[in-house]
Parts: C-alpha cells; structure tokens; sequence
C-alpha cells in the first residue's frame, strides 16, 4: 500500500491505497490507465473524498482527479459555463456570481469538485445539478475516447445517476461538465428555510445559503465529516401512519414516482432515536445536525462504521425503519456495504 488517501476523504481516515496518482492534465491519463490496467482490484476516481467512506486500506488504484480550468460562452438566452471536474465546485459557484450569472446561488458551499457533482446529483435548497447540467464530459474507458453525456441522459434522480451504477463507474472518468444557466434568473425561493425570509437577489440568497450552512454543518478541515451520512427513507404510508401514532408532526414529503410511499427525513428520525450529537469516543453524530456522522479526532474506519451501526440500530429499534447510507463506501477489494 503505497498511496495515501488521508488527504483524499474528509472524514479524514489514515487509509491508503495500493496504488495511486494526481492527475492535472490530460497528458498524465496514459500512466493513470497504466497503474488502472495492473490493478486487480480495479480502481476509484476521487474529486475531494467528501462523499466517501473508506472501511481500511483499498487494494487497488485511486485516481484524483485535478483538471482545472473553467470557460464561459452565452447565446441569447443562456450562460454557458464549462468547467474542468477537478475545479471545486463552490469556487465555481462564487466565479459565476463575481461574473454576474445567477442560478447556482442556492447550491454555494457543497463540498466537492465539479466532477463529484453529477455523480450524485448534488442538490440543496431546492435546487440540483441537474437543473443546469447541459452535458457531462467523460473518458470512456470501453471505447477509450472523450465523449459527452447529456444532461437528459444521464438518469438524474434524488441523489442518484447513472454514474452511481458499478459497471459506469468502471467505464467513465468524468473529465468536465457544462452547465447551462437562464439569463432570465428566477430565484428559487420555495424550500421552507428561504421561503419566510425575503430574500430578493442572488448575492442575498448567496450569503443566506452560506450562513445556514456553516450555522449546521461541520467544516470538514475542522472536524471530518463527509456531510449527509444517510439517505432520506422512502416508506409505505402505513408505516406513516405507525409513527404518527407515537409522534406529532412527523415530517414527510412525497416519493418521487410512487403516490402510496413517504419520504422521511433521516435527520429527524436520528434526532428523536436520540442520536443527535452522541460521541462514542472518536466518532458520533453532529451536535446541529444529526444526520451528519463525524470524526471528533483520531478515529479509524471502524470506529465510523459501528458509530454509523449504531445510529441504524437505534433508528431502527425506535421506528422500525431501516436508514441506507449515502457516501459511497470502500472496502479492500472496492465498493461494498456498510
Ligand atoms: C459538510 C458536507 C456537506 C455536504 N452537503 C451536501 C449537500 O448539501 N448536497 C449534496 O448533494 N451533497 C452534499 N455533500 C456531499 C458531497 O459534497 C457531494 O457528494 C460532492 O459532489 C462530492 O464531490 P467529491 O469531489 O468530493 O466526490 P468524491 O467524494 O471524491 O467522490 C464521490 C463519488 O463520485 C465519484 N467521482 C468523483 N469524481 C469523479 C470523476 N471525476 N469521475 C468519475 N467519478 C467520480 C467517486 O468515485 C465516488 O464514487 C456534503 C458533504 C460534506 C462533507
């Protein structure tokens, strides 16, 4: 095991990997495909970690991916922002508001880099990727040539993409995306937290977005975290109603495509299964957000996965319903459970 990944996840894990390398330009992908082609255990292309846990030391090979750079063009309707996967995405963000294109305000300070981004469909405070995602840039490593994936294409759902499958991760290195954002801006104001406040510009949605941020999220270069630990379950409605039984105002949304199951919030239930800052020595759950797993100093990968168990366990005795994660998780020969 020779490449660290300590720098490379934000829970900040002293793990490695077998083999490993920056990649900043295009130039360097031949001896990138080289150490992928020798790996037995194949490999992982990583922006900032901040959407992955490590459960030890990874057998195979880890790209990371740096390209860098970021061009704008524009019809008559619409900005068109191109910009390299290894750009940080909220450096992106904070770019297209110094240059006076607004859309992307409400998604300012996500960790991660641009090419992270589809891979889970990053969204928050109504908005998504997959509003603006005009195409992704990928290397296809089946037909070894630099191809472009349509927004429409690329099976955008809540959290999820095509990327997110295992046989794609094995295929496609993404290389960049193009957004396209609206001259005619709209703020997008109709997610609960931003709807009582009156907010009228970009630059005051901006700040806002930012503020509410770092209020309830940990700063991963201060405490390691890899933000939302769990997805948000989806339950029958009689499920529902059980917990309705027990507890008032449950929060609940609609289930995208199914009218007979709920979405559930994963914070609230890890909250009232009593879950919210607990420390089980080096690892628990954030004081101001519970659906936030961390590292408080000097935990391992397990101390993670049994903090992670047991906010399952508790979850699970109290409503019945089973939380999945949403980081990706490695293990030793590549992606597994938790
Ligand atoms: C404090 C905190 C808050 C967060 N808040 C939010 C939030 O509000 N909304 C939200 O959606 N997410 C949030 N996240 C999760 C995270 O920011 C996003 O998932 C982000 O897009 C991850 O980007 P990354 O570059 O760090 O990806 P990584 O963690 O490095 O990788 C994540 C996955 O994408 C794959 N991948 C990464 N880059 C490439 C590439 N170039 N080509 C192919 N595959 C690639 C990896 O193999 C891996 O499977 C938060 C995380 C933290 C730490």
């Amino acid at each position: 095991m020779s490449f660290s990944l300590k720098p490379y996840n934000t829970f900040g894990l002293d793990v490695k990997a077998r083999d490993g390398m920056v990649v900043r330009d295009f130039a360097m992908f031949p001896a990138a495909f080289d150490k992928i082609r020798k790996s037995s255990a194949g490999f992982i292309v990583l922006g900032h970690g901040s959407d992955v846990l490590f459960k030890g030391d990874y057998d195979g090979a880890v790209i990371v991916n740096r390209l860098m750079g970021v061009e704008f063009s524009e019809d008559a309707n619409t900005h068109y922002v191109k910009a390299q996967a290894g750009e940080t995405f909220h450096d992106l963000v904070a770019l297209t508001m110094k240059k006076g294109i607004y859309g992307l305000e409400n998604l300012a300070l996500i960790p991660g880099t641009v090419g992270g981004a589809p891979v889970q469909n990053i969204g928050a405070y109504g908005v998504s990727l997959s509003d603006f995602c005009r195409y992704v840039e990928v290397l296809d490593l089946v037909t070894g040539k630099v191809d472009r994936i349509m927004g429409r294409d690329c099976g955008f759902g809540y959290r999820d993409s095509i990327f997110r499958i295992p046989e794609n991760q094995a295929r496609y290195i993404i290389t960049a995306v193009e957004l396209a954002i609206p001259k005619d801006w709209k703020p997008e104001t109709s997610y609960a937290a931003l709807r009582s406040r009156n907010l009228e510009s970009p630059k005051e949605i901006f700040d806002f977005v930012c503020s509410m941020r770092k209020i309830k999220l940990p700063d991963p270069r201060v405490l390691g975290n890899a933000g939302s630990f769990f997805r948000n379950p989806v339950v029958s409605r009689e499920t529902l109603a059980v917990i309705q039984k027990s507890f008032d105002n449950v929060p609940h949304y609609p289930a995208e495509g199914d009218p007979d199951m709920v979405k559930l919030a994963a914070g609230w239930l890890i909250d009232q299964a009593g879950c919210r800052g607990i420390n089980l020595g080096t690892a628990g759950t954030y004081e101001n957000q519970a659906l936030v797993l961390v590292n408080y100093g000097g935990a391992t990968p397990e101390d993670i996965v049994n903090a992670a168990r047991h906010v399952q366990g508790r979850v699970e005795d109290a409503f019945g319903v089973r939380l999945d994660p949403e980081v990706r998780i490695y293990g030793e020969k590549g992606e597994c459970q938790l």
